[in-house]
């Protein structure tokens, strides 16, 4: 929020209609969204509310745009953590960060007058993996904060919180995560199909001159096993080689340019992790 002073600044909010393809993922997640602005429905008829949601899939698929477009759907407030922020070196940090997670979402939602906030973590393997038996004590602290936290939510309570979760390794997760009551809703966030790829690209090309001779339909059919993050970077590496052809346009050939670019991106990180 804010002046306007910049022009063309894109809006803070995320909208369902910004994310291509994930067509299914984006239907079941509207329909369990329907839990929070329903609720009181849901209370009569004493379901269970829902607490957690967990968003599986690969990198870059779009994962946190769901969980942004979630709040803006459900009139939320939005706070967004990663798994990796709780690990600390001293025993107890991690807990208390969760704790001041909860603690903050409540108090932003009463602040900006909303009924419900949902609260984020990307990479929840890392915080919610397997329990071994003592190995990982600290893990295991910042584990149970999550889970008390989660058992302590209550319909009848305002603001309504819902968490969200994203991981690409749902089988490392431990079982007490999965439990009904709490992550027990799944939804996949796979890589896109060729019609989600045009999708996606048509998003990206929104904001940027395209050349007569661009065809995106052919970019989505040579771009296989490609994700929404390495789309939209095709877009901007284009965007890019045009810069260097001093091109006002973006033409097939830097798109084309681009997915070479992207893929050897892709390869060299692979490379050095390995
Ligand atoms: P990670 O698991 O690595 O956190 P993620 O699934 O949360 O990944 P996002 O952060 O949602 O991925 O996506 C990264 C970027 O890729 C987005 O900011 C957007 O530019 C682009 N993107 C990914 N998926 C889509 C999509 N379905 N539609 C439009 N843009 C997308």
């Amino acid at each position: 929020s804010g002046g306007s002073k910049t022009k063309a600044k894109a809006p803070s909010f995320l909208t369902f209609e910004q994310i291509g393809g994930q067509d299914r993922a984006k239907k079941e997640l509207m329909e369990a969204l329907d839990f929070i602005v329903k609720h009181e429905q849901i209370a009569k008829l004493g379901i269970r509310p829902l607490k957690g949601m967990l968003l599986t899939g690969p990198p870059g698929t779009g994962k946190t745009l769901m969980a942004k477009a979630a709040a803006h759907y459900t009139n939320s407030v939005f706070l967004a953590a990663s798994g990796s922020e709780f690990v600390e070196m001293y025993v107890g940090v991690g807990a208390s960060r969760i704790r001041d997670l909860f603690r903050e979402a409540r108090q932003k939602a009463a602040k900006e007058n909303k009924d419900s906030a949902i609260i984020f973590i990307d990479e929840i393997d890392v915080i919610g993996g397997k329990r071994d038996g003592g190995q990982h004590r600290e893990y295991d602290q910042t584990l149970n904060q999550l889970l008390t936290e989660m058992d302590g939510i209550h319909t009848a309570e305002t603001p309504r919180i819902l968490l969200m979760a994203a991981t690409n390794r749902k089988e490392m997760l431990d079982s007490a995560l999965l439990r009904p009551g709490r992550f027990d809703r799944h939804i996949e966030v796979d890589l896109p199909d060729k019609k989600g790829r045009l999708a996606i690209l048509n998003i990206h090309a929104k904001n940027k001159p395209l050349a007569d001779d661009v065809n995106l339909e052919l970019i989505a059919e040579q771009t296989f096993s490609f994700s929404g993050a390495h789309l939209e970077s095709v877009l901007n590496e284009a965007a890019i080689y045009a810069m260097r052809d001093e091109s006002e346009t973006i033409s097939q050939k830097h798109l084309t340019l681009a997915i070479d670019k992207v893929m050897m991106g892709e390869k060299t990180d692979r490379e050095t992790n390995n």
